[in-house]
């Protein structure tokens, strides 16, 4: 594999093509984080070589278009930091990067491949090939459109040449299938996966374009616009594997050079075998989509931005999804990941989806995040709990806890108390700690930071151990008992930064409404 890869690599250095790749997702629906992976490796294949990331809409199945998909992709790639270069949204030197605005190339190609005994047309009604298929299915087959039927079938590899002219000059529907060489080992090399070797006995004459909605299917489409688009690496999904002996036979066929390819590795799901599917996510309550999807038909499915999760948190995750650097490192910023992917060390088994691990990377990715940006991201949620803070404050407070939290809401709920007095005590703190002696310890502490400055944390607890320690009180117990007068739970953040955050008067006013709420203890 390694050998190969050099030989790719080379025939770059040799060639000097600038190296250019595309996503070219259908938009069929949401965007599944499968294919955002599939987007994030061409994009990083992209950024390391220097070369171009290009963003094709593949729309040609106008059955399975679904309105607001397109837009989905763009806010998608936008929202991870996955910048294009050339397509729908900017244009660039090979626009329109939309198919179903690329019309009109495609016939040409279909019909060059005819013309050069590469393809023929196939005039069967969609009746007649259901009677067939059914027939097959009667005799215990399975029906294919292959080289065993295309001699006896509507085609012009049967029919005489008038015939077909007259009946395209008609206007009958045909269809433009793709002559699969009978018995051929086609030899294809796949940078993940090696050489691999296919016989054409199995493969079926694939359609490549279809008169009656003037359109070309995915395959003829595909190749075409990644030789217009001079693509020079093809990284998708395993589940086009099957397609790659039709591929190279379309590259041969038409006499282009063609692209390298890498087929990625699945995403399974998290327990068991199979496919990580788009119902997974809510049958199991994690997002498999990156945004929130609001689907035509008014359903919706949840998405990592909504879930609180930061873009450079899932990007992370998903980059280690079928990607193994090969240290110990698990974290990596955007431009690491630029520096270190290679398509080499992408493995050819499927990738575990693990929704605890994206959870542990939230966490990190927020430990390191920039205070005042996790204001901004929770400030909307102060505001709906009615607590008014300003972002200063909202910064210093999130300094104080981020440590525990996994995602942005955590912030809120941890930082809550430091703005809104606890209303009620953790019955568990208050049944172990608030007993008559610590009580009253606790009111003798209260003189102490009544006559402290409490500003610095180091100092004032230093000062208050100083006191207990002199007085030979237990630390444990009486720092417990102003825990739960401050705090609300014995439990939490350093006291001293919660007091100090809170300042004295707050501080004070807690221990004395601890007082008043819970009494002298038993
Ligand atoms: N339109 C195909 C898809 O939806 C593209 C596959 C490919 O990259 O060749 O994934």
């Amino acid at each position: 594999m390694a050998f190969f890869v050099q030989i790719s690599l080379l025939r770059l250095m040799a060639d000097n093509s600038k190296v250019r790749v595309r996503f070219a997702p259908s938009p069929t629906g949401a965007l599944h984080i499968g294919g955002v992976r599939t987007a994030l490796y061409n994009y990083l294949f992209a950024r390391q070589h220097h070369g171009d990331f290009i963003l094709r809409i593949e729309d040609t199945d106008s059955q399975r278009f679904v309105p607001g998909a397109e837009k989905y992709i763009i806010e998608s790639l936008k929202w991870c930091g996955i910048q294009t270069d050339e397509g729908v949204e900017q244009g660039g030197p090979h626009a329109p990067y939309r198919q179903s605005e690329r019309k009109e190339i495609y016939l040409t190609y279909a019909q060059q491949l005819v013309q050069s005994g590469n393809a023929y047309y196939a005039f069967d009604t969609a009746d007649q090939l259901d009677a067939l298929r059914k027939q097959a299915e009667a005799d215990g087959k399975t029906f294919a459109y292959d080289y065993t039927v295309r001699q006896q079938l509507q085609t012009s590899l049967a029919l005489p040449k008038e015939e077909v002219d007259a009946r395209i000059a008609r206007g009958d529907n045909y269809v433009i299938r793709f002559k699969m060489p009978e018995n051929e080992d086609v030899q294809m090399d796949d940078i993940i996966r090696g050489h691999i070797v296919i016989n054409t006995k199995t493969l079926d004459d694939k359609v490549l374009y279809k008169s009656a909605d003037q359109l070309p299917t995915y395959h003829l489409a595909n190749i075409v616009d990644d030789h217009l688009m001079e693509i020079t690496h093809v990284i998708r999904g395993e589940e086009w594997l099957p397609s790659l002996p039709l591929h190279y036979l379309l590259y041969r066929a038409f006499g282009w050079q063609r692209p390298e390819f890498a087929h990625l590795p699945l995403l399974l799901k998290p327990q068991g075998q199979g496919k990580l599917s788009k119902r997974d996510g809510d049958k199991f309550g994690f997002p498999v989509f990156p945004l929130q999807w609001n689907a035509p038909d008014g359903s919706t499915a949840m998405g990592y931005r909504e879930s609180g999760y930061l873009p450079e948190a899932f990007i992370n995750m998903l980059a280690l999804l079928g990607w193994n650097p090969g240290t110990e490192q698990e974290l990596f910023s955007m431009q690491e990941l630029i520096d270190t992917f290679s398509l080499d060390k992408v493995s050819k088994s499927g990738a575990r989806f693990n929704p605890d691990k994206a959870k542990w990377f939230n966490a990190q990715y927020i430990r390191m995040a920039d205070n005042n940006r996790l204001a901004d991201i929770i400030a909307p949620l102060y505001a709906e709990r009615g607590i008014s803070v300003t972002p200063q404050r909202a910064a210093e407070a999130i300094a104080l806890i981020k440590e525990r939290a996994t995602f942005p809401v955590d912030l809120v709920d941890l930082t809550q108390k430091l703005f809104i007095r606890p209303d009620a005590y953790d019955e568990k703190s208050v049944a172990k700690f608030w007993k008559a002696d610590n009580v009253t310890r606790l009111a003798e502490l209260r003189q102490i930071l009544a006559s402290e400055d409490l500003a610095d944390p180091a100092t004032a607890e230093a000062r208050v151990h100083e006191w207990i320690k002199s007085n030979e009180y237990s630390m444990g117990q009486l720092m417990n008992t102003l825990r739960i007068a401050i705090w609300g739970v014995s439990q939490g953040p350093s006291i001293f930064h919660i007091i100090a955050f809170i300042g004295k008067d707050e501080a004070l006013a807690r221990i004395d409404a601890a007082a008043a709420s819970l009494g002298q203890g038993a």
